[in-house]
């Protein structure tokens, strides 16, 4: 049986089960959570990060990939610890997302797929976890020089160690496009790499040529933002694509994060508000299923084809 690595160690590719392809459990841009840790409440932020991921739990969701870098402040000893206490299986993250650190600009490619490849094989840090997924960014800038750089030092990473890539994409202007093309020049193989944000076009002719280049794509981001596709845009989206054919190639999610929960913050923050890593499962799909997805392909989507990528079998 394949393992996968979670935070909590590895699991048999059988417990999988529904599974959210782009997600965050604590996300601070800037590394704010490491460096100035008192802006915080971090006895109210662990309490509501277990309350939303037990809901989520509760509502079906098994597991979640975290896309969570060191530039956005990754913490897998607080994921670990919110992953215990919730029961849901989340895969951690290597990679480096949009702000490409100094040190990074200057070192070799293969010295970049070095640090990539310990954080997969040894673990992150001195914790034990290892990633189960390298992560990459690029938006409206494009891929600039430096973040070329980690883009290939990713692909390389993939090819010592067989952990798959899931990007952060610019799908408007596409970014994946110009992804792929470095991963393939890389010679990685891409159907180990998946093209996350794709939902954020309705392009579908866009999407189809990533998908004829072997890629998975993440349909990521619902419900949707200000000036972005809505989420029944984002369906509408997925619906062609799955009657195209390309369903074993789809994978859904939120890129969801609870947001960490300031120290200047008064009031009940762990009450109310509804989680939203199960907006999917409680919205989209059933619209889906409504639209004429039958629950096969939806399975096929929120299981099977995370299980493989993760997998690679
Ligand atoms: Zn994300």
């Amino acid at each position: 049986m394949p393992t996968i690595e979670t935070v909590l160690g590895p699991i048999d590719d059988a417990a999988l089960g529904f599974t959210l392809s782009h997600e965050h459990v604590l996300v601070a841009m800037g590394e704010d959570n490491h460096h100035y840790p008192w802006l915080f409440d971090w006895e109210r932020t662990r309490a509501n990060t277990v309350r939303e991921l037990s809901e989520a739990k509760a509502g079906g969701v098994d597991t979640i990939i975290d896309l969570t870098t060191p530039d956005l402040g990754r913490d897998v000893e607080f994921v670990r610890d919110v992953a215990s206490d919730s029961g849901v299986n989340i895969v951690a993250a290597t990679g480096i997302w949009r702000d490409v650190p100094r040190s990074f600009w200057e070192r070799g490619i293969d010295r970049i797929a070095d640090i990539f490849v310990r954080e997969i094989e040894t673990g992150i840090g001195e914790t034990g976890i290892k990633a189960g997924v390298i992560k990459v960014a690029n938006d409206a800038e494009g891929v600039t020089p430096q973040a070329e750089r980690v883009l290939r030092g990713a692909a390389r990473a993939l090819k010592r160690t067989g952990c798959p890539i899931s990007t952060h994409q610019w799908a408007p202007t596409i970014v994946g496009a110009r992804q792929v093309e470095i991963f393939v020049d890389e010679g990685a193989p891409t159907d180990r790499i998946c093209i996350g944000h794709s939902a954020d076009t309705t392009d579908v002719a866009y999407l189809e040529s990533l998908l004829e280049t072997g890629v998975y794509l993440s349909m990521d981001r619902y419900p949707g933002a200000e000036g972005r596709p809505d989420w029944r845009e984002r369906n509408a989206t997925v619906k062609a694509l799955v009657d195209r054919g390309w369903a074993h190639r789809l994978m859904l999610g939120h890129d969801y994060a609870p947001a960490p929960i300031s120290a200047r913050h008064r009031g009940d923050v762990a009450a109310t508000e509804p989680t939203r890593y199960l907006f999917l499962s409680t919205v989209a799909l059933p619209a889906l299923r409504d639209d004429g997805v039958n629950a096969e392909t939806i399975d096929l989507m929120m299981r099977e084809v995370p299980r493989r990528f993760l997998t690679g079998g």
